[in-house]
């Protein structure tokens, strides 16, 4: 079926044909067409799972889960969501090893991602507890681990769905005695004093995120709210639950007028956010959908953001250029450009992938909507100050990178492009993103 697909940030739309291939068979014949994608649920913020005039594969398709086993390995299809996958893994008491701020994800779209938590720290990003894949590419199908084929393994992590598409893993789960988190809350004057916090602390935690009030300016500038936490075991509660969350409760039912988030109406979000939140407060119990998934409670809250949509900036840094973060939150600060609560984030050790995006030090996300003249060039200013930091951007996320500027910040790129040419020779596999990036020329 010919649709009109875009991601998450309404953004860059375009036209393919779209269709749920159900076995491993349909995914390699649908893989002979000139230009093709695997697409999960959507939830990378630009045109990573688009490909305009081609062939867009949804892996909902590729949906069996196997029962989990006594170790907490489970193997299951690509087109799984977080969302499903918890529905059965909680009440057995096991949680998803890393979860992103959505639990709207594929498993697929996890892989192709790389996508890290709030336990980046401790845990590492997803590929750190796959056992096990099979990829579907133009030259076959392929059964990889850490010891089958390891490049092709590593490489399919953050590769965008770029080196085919990934049919089954096999994933480690967490034990978890609970469906609670207990949690500490610190409120901070200033971005420095969360910094500080993070890198003294956070060691101590499994989770941990800050939420960065953007439009504060002056001394209030960075301003912070610090969660911290744990799975809550079962001699922390009086009764302990294991149930999974349930759906979203509100929707948005349709697009929001243009403008409606804007600096007075942010402003005023950020500073009730901001009150609301309690100066210092530990051990308080949360469920998993409040302090993993908030915004899961509103469907389709994307839009909010108005007919011409929004971008997701999300950087990371080395621990040497923590200076980055701060000059980023002051110039955003300053340009008045509106953006809700940023999310920051340490990030631990990185794997071997050559295009995953998390590095040891800071990551820093901002949302922003699309409209305000000052928004292109002050982007434009953010990538460069992250080039020189040693610094990327996350692809998932991004709608806007300049070819250019992705070879500064992924230095491994010409490695990955030669390799998925062994699996792809003739480039069947492409997007919008990887044609707008020039991400299979290396
Ligand atoms: C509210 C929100 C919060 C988020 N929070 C985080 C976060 O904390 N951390 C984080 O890392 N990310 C986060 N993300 C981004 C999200 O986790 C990633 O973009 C993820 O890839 C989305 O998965 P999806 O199933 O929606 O995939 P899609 O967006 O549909 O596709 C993403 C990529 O995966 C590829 N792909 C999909 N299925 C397959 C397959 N079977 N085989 C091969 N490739 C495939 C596509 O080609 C595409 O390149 C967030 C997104 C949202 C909307």
């Amino acid at each position: 079926m010919r649709t009109r697909l875009t991601g998450w940030g309404r953004t860059a739309g375009s036209l393919a044909e779209l269709t749920t291939p159900t076995s491993e068979d349909e995914v390699a014949n649908a893989l002979g067409a000139p230009a093709v994608i695997a697409r999960g649920l959507g939830r990378s913020y630009g045109d990573a799972a688009q490909v305009s005039g081609g062939l867009v594969l949804d892996n909902r398709g590729l949906d069996a889960i196997a029962p989990i086993g006594p170790d907490g390995l489970v193997t299951l299809g690509a087109g799984v969501s977080i969302d499903d996958l918890l529905a059965v893994a909680i009440p057995q008491g096991w949680f998803v090893p890393v979860t992103p701020g959505t639990r709207r994800v594929s498993i697929g779209g996890a892989v192709a991602a790389d996508v890290h938590g709030k336990n980046h720290h401790v845990d590492g990003s997803f590929a750190h507890h796959v056992r096990a894949m099979r990829l579907v590419t133009p030259s076959g199908v392929h059964e990889l681990s850490p010891e089958r084929e390891p490049a092709l393994f590593w490489a399919t992590f953050g590769a965008m769905g770029l080196t085919g598409v990934v049919s089954e893993v096999t994933l480690q789960l967490l034990a978890i005695e609970s469906d609670q988190v207990l949690v500490d809350t610190d409120r901070y004057d200033d971005l420095d004093a969360v910094m500080a916090a993070m890198v003294e602390g956070d060691a101590r935690y499994r989770y941990s995120v800050a939420w960065v009030d953007c439009m504060a300016r002056g001394r209030r500038m960075g301003r912070s709210i610090l969660t911290r936490g744990d799975h809550a075991g079962s001699s922390d509660l009086t009764e302990a639950t294991r149930v999974a969350p349930r759906g979203a409760r509100l929707a948005v039912p349709f697009s929001a007028p243009p403008g409606l988030l804007n600096p007075v109406t942010i402003t005023a979000f950020n500073e009730l956010w901001f009150r609301a939140a309690p100066r210092h407060r530990v051990g308080e119990a949360h469920s998993i959908s409040s302090f993993f998934h908030p915004l899961d409670g509103l469907r389709d809250w994307n839009r909010l953001y108005g007919p011409r949509g929004f971008v997701q900036y999300q950087f990371a840094v080395p621990d040497d250029g923590a200076e980055a973060v701060v000059t980023a939150i002051s110039r955003l600060s300053a340009s008045r450009v509106p953006s809700f609560l940023a999310v920051l984030k340490r990030f631990g050790d990185a794997d071997p992938a050559p295009l995953s995006f998390p590095q040891p030090g800071w990551t820093l996300a901002l949302d922003l909507p699309v409209g305000p003249a000052a928004l292109a060039p002050l982007l434009d200013e953010l990538d460069e100050l992250v080039v020189a930091a040693r610094g990327r951007v996350y692809l998932a996320k991004d709608a806007r990178l300049a070819p250019s500027t992705v070879r500064a910040m992924y230095p491994r790129l010409a490695e990955f492009a030669a390799l998925a040419d062994t699996i792809d020779p003739e480039h069947h596999l492409t997007s919008d993103l990887a044609r707008r990036l020039r991400l299979r020329e290396g």
